[in-house]
C-alpha cells in the first residue's frame, strides 16, 4: 500500500481538488531512556518504518479543516478563534496550526492516512504532529528549524491536547535518520546520531504491541511526571538530570519510599542510556541486553508505569533468545520492544500468541520495525 497516494486520494474525495503536496513523519520507539525526557535527561529513540501521510493545500480564507481516515466527520477551525477545545483527534493537527498561528499566510486543508499503531506507545501523536507541522512550515514559508518543528509539536500537545509530554517524540520524528538513533540530551536539545549496527548481527528490532491500550492525557504518566518534579524540589535541584548514582543515598533518605523510588528509576536511567551508546560503540551485545532488562524491570518495580502484558512480552522475547527487551514507550500498556536474531520473530510472534492466550490476554501483534529517517515531503 502506498500511502502517499491514499493521502492524496483521500485528500481529492474529501475537498474535491488534488493537495498541493504530501508530507510524513515516522512514529518511534524508544530504544532506552523512559520518562527521562521531562526530567532533562538522555533518551535514545528511532524513527520507525511507520509513518503518518498529511496531505495539505493552502485555502484562500482563514479556515483549516482536517480530516483523518480514521473518521469520517471533518473538523475545522478559524486561525482567528481561540485555543480549540473539544474536537478529538483533531486537536493534535489544528493544536500544531494554533501554536504556529503567527506564521499563517492563510488557512488549509488536510487529509491524513497512518500506518502508525494508534497508542502503542510507538508515537502516532508525534507522527500527526511532524507531518502538519512540516507541511505548515514549508506551505507558510516560516522557515523554522526541525528542531523547532518538534518544540511546535510538543507545545500542541502539551497546551492544546493537555497530555503534558516531554519533547522526546516529536524529536525522534523530525531528526531520525535510517539505521541509526538519535541520542537526546533533553536539557541542551542537542542532538547525536548514534549508528545501531544491528544488521550486521543479523538483529532485528522487534515490536510486541500488546494492544492495551494507554492514555497519556487521562493516564498515570501526568502523576509521575509530578512526583519525579517533588522528588527534584526536595533534593534542591532544578531537575532530576542533575542527580547521579553517587546521590541515591541522599535521596532515599529525604524522600519517602514511593517518591524515592520514582526518582531512582530516573537517575539509573539516565546512567542506563549512557552505558548503552557505550555498549553500541564497542558492538557489546551482551551489555546493550543486560542494560535493557534492567531498565524494564525498573520501569516495572521503581516507577510502575508496566502492566501484566508488558512483562510477559518481556520475559517470552527473553525465553524466546531475544539478547534484550523492554516496555518502550510511556507505560500502562502499548508496546515492548526486543532485540533479536531475524530468524527468531516468527517464533517470537508464534511464543506471543501461546502465552498470551494462556494467561488470557488479549492476542498481541507482532513485527520488527526499521530504523527509518525523519519527517520528509513526499510529493
Ligand atoms: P501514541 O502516541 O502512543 O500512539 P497517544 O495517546 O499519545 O498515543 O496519541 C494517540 C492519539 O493521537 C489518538 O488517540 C488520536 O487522537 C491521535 N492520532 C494519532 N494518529 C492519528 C491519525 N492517523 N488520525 C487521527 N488521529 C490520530
Ligand atoms: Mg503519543
Amino acid at each position: 500500500m502506498n500511502l502517499t497516494a491514499n493521502a492524496q486520494a483521500g485528500f481529492l474525495s474529501s475537498f474535491g481538488y488534488a493537495p498541493t503536496g504530501v508530507w510524513s513523519a515516522p512514529g518511534r520507539a524508544n530504544l532506552i531512556g523512559e520518562h527521562t525526557d521531562y526530567n532533562n535527561g538522555f533518551v535514545l529513540p528511532f524513527g520507525i518504518n511507520f509513518r503518518t501521510y498529511a496531505a495539505v493545500s493552502l485555502r484562500t480564507d482563514r479556515i483549516c479543516k482536517v480530516v483523518s481516515e480514521i473518521d469520517s466527520r471533518v473538523y475545522e477551525i478559524s486561525l482567528d478563534d481561540p485555543k480549540p477545545t473539544g474536537l478529538d483527534w483533531a486537536l493534535y493537527p489544528l493544536g500544531v496550526a494554533w501554536v504556529m498561528r503567527d506564521k499563517a499566510t492563510s488557512g488549509f486543508d488536510c487529509y491524513i492516512t497512518s500506518d502508525v499503531p494508534i497508542g502503542a506507545g510507538l508515537s502516532s501523536s508525534a507522527a500527526i504532529e511532524s507531518s502538519m507541522a512540516s507541511a505548515l512550515n514549508e506551505l507558510w514559508g516560516a522557515g523554522l528549524s526541525r528542531k523547532e518543528l518538534a518544540l511546535i509539536g510538543q507545545q500542541a500537545e502539551n497546551q492544546v491536547v493537555g497530555a503534558p509530554t516531554g519533547i522526546m517524540d516529536q524529536t525522534a520524528s523530525m531528526m531520525a535518520q535510517n539505521d541509526a538513533a538519535v541520542l537526546i540530551d533533553c536539557q541542551s536539545l542537542e542532538i547525536t546520531v548514534v549508528d545501531l549496527g544491528l544488521s550486521k548481527h543479523d538483529l532485528v528490532v522487534a515490536v510486541i504491541d500488546t494492544q492495551v491500550s494507554h492514555s497519556h492525557a487521562h493516564g498515570g504518566y501526568g502523576s509521575r511526571r509530578t512526583s519525579c518534579e517533588v522528588g527534584a524540589k526536595e533534593l534542591g535541584v532544578s531537575s532530576l538530570r542533575e542527580l547521579s548514582l553517587s546521590d541515591l543515598p541522599r535521596a532515599q533518605s529525604q524522600l519517602d519510599d514511593e517518591t524515592f523510588r520514582r526518582v531512582r528509576h530516573i537517575i539509573t536511567e539516565n546512567q542506563r542510556v549512557l552505558d548503552t551508546l557505550i555498549a553500541l560503540r564497542e558492538g557489546h551485545l551482551a551489555s546493550l541486553g543486560r542494560l535493557l532488562l534492567e531498565s524494564h524491570a525498573s520501569m516495572r518495580d521503581d516507577f510502575e508505569i508496566s502492566v501484566a502484558e508488558l512483562d510477559l512480552a518481556v520475559e517470552t522475547a527473553m525465553a524466546t533468545g531475544a539478547i534484550g527487551a523492554r516496555m518502550t514507550g510511556g507505560g500502562f500498556g502499548g508496546a515492548a520492544i526486543a532485540i533479536i536474531h531475524k530468524d527468531k520473530l516468527a517464533e517470537l510472534a508464534n511464543n506471543c500468541e501461546l502465552a498470551f492466550a494462556k494467561a488470557g490476554f488479549k492476542a498481541p501483534r507482532v513485527f520488527s520495525v526499521t530504523p527509518s529517517e525523519g519527517a520528509k515531503r513526499e510529493l
